[in-house]
């Protein structure tokens, strides 16, 4: 087993008016032996051209995709001892499970029947399809294709496992199910993993390491409670978190940030902290970091009125305005027990130590 690494890999598409794309622009990752990481980002950011060069379906503009200590680019698929799950599947509709699940080992490999048989039942048992192995794609439900997709994965026992969005067909119940089965099988698998997905949920349940896209760059790699507590730049901070963070246009003013509607006094400690943010900037905070309180009470503390409530069972969202023109919106997800109506006037705490503060035009996180 090995690690996978991407070294400044990059991909340029020429279209046939000779107008170029930069899909995938100087991306490196490092993926451990046993590594489960999710590449996760907007449609079109670039995620399934990354599989696809690292699997040998896409050939690589620039920069070297190694497994181990050996550099991949020009080897064939089906040499690379990768293994890879796409969105559609991809079965054989006229192959039984069992004749699918066999049919990558009968091709690439020596593998005596017999014992291309018993790797065929131990996947079929690990995935729970012993009794499908005679039943054609056509007569299973998207989950039990998926999971004979998997299987023909498995099968051929590969050193690395890459999976495009493999639970994006199946409903939001199966798809929850699912999240957690493949991730149990991953874990027993212990191999290294990339998972695509634009479904940060996906991402920040199933990831031990998350890589965000945008536009083909690098956005941050880290451990989904890195990218969520300290997100690297705006476009993180806005992608990871449900519903999103609210922004707040600043301005600086020596201990204070000035905002049309409002002034957020800043510690001498956070003023210190901040030094070099001046300017233009942008006040972050997570919905679910807001308190709602009904007086004014304490520092950071501001008259909002509550537009809509959104009941989310055990949290409410609860959408709210601030200032007289009511233009600037945000929300707050507090306790589904805390009652609100619209138009309510509430108080809304934006603690200090919940604030991230970004450059408005780079974008890049100051705290
Ligand atoms: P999605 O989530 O929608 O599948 P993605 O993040 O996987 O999107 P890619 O499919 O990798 O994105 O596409 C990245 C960019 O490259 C897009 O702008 C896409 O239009 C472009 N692209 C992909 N394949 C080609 C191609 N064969 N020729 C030209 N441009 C391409």
């Amino acid at each position: 087993m090995a690690d996978l690494q991407l070294d400044a890999v990059t991909k340029v598409f020429t279209e046939r008016d000779g107008n170029q794309i930069t899909a995938v622009d100087d991306v490196s990752l490092t993926i451990e032996d046993g590594e489960f990481l999710v590449l996760v980002g907007p449609s079109g950011c670039g995620k399934s051209t990354t599989l696809r060069m690292v699997a040998g379906l896409e050939s690589i503009s620039a920069g070297q995709v190694r497994l181990g200590d050996t550099v991949v680019n020009d080897s064939k698929p089906k040499d690379r001892n990768i293994a890879m799950v796409f969105q559609s599947y991809a079965l054989y509709p006229h192959m039984t499970v069992r004749e699918n699940m066999a049919f990558g080992l009968q091709e690439s490999t020596t593998m005596p029947d017999d014992e291309i048989e018993r790797t065929v039942e131990s996947a079929a048992d690990m995935l729970g399809i012993e009794e499908l192995l005679e039943r054609k794609p056509d007569d299973l439900s998207g989950g039990q294709q998926q999971r004979v997709a998997l299987g023909r994965a498995i099968v051929r026992d590969p050193e690395v496992f890459l999976l495009d969005e493999p639970l994006s067909n199946l409903d939001a119940k199966l798809r929850a199910q699912m999240r957690t089965e493949l991730k149990r099988l991953q874990n027993d698998l212990d191999v290294a993993t990339i998972y695509v997905t634009h479904d940060q949920t996906e991402a920040m349940t199933m990831a031990d390491k998350i890589a965000i896209l945008n536009d083909g760059e690098l956005q941050q790699v880290g451990t989904p409670l890195e990218c969520y507590h300290e997100p690297a730049n705006l476009f993180v901070a806005s992608f990871i978190g449900e519903p999103s963070m609210n922004f707040f246009d600043v301005t600086r003013d020596d201990s204070r940030l000035v905002h049309d509607h409002f002034r957020y006094d800043l510690s001498n400690e956070t003023g210190d902290e901040l030094a070099s943010a001046q300017g233009e900037l942008v006040l972050g905070v997570r919905p679910e970091d807001i308190d709602l309180q009904s007086t004014p009470d304490g520092a950071h503390t501001y008259a909002t009125v509550v537009d809509v409530v959104e009941p989310m069972g055990n949290e409410n969202n609860v959408y709210l305005t601030i200032g007289d023109e009511q233009t600037q919106t945000f929300v707050a997800t507090v306790d589904g027990m805390h009652h609100v109506e619209a138009g309510e006037t509430v108080y809304a705490h934006i603690p200090e130590s919940a604030v991230h503060i970004f450059d408005r035009q780079s974008g890049h996180a100051l705290r």
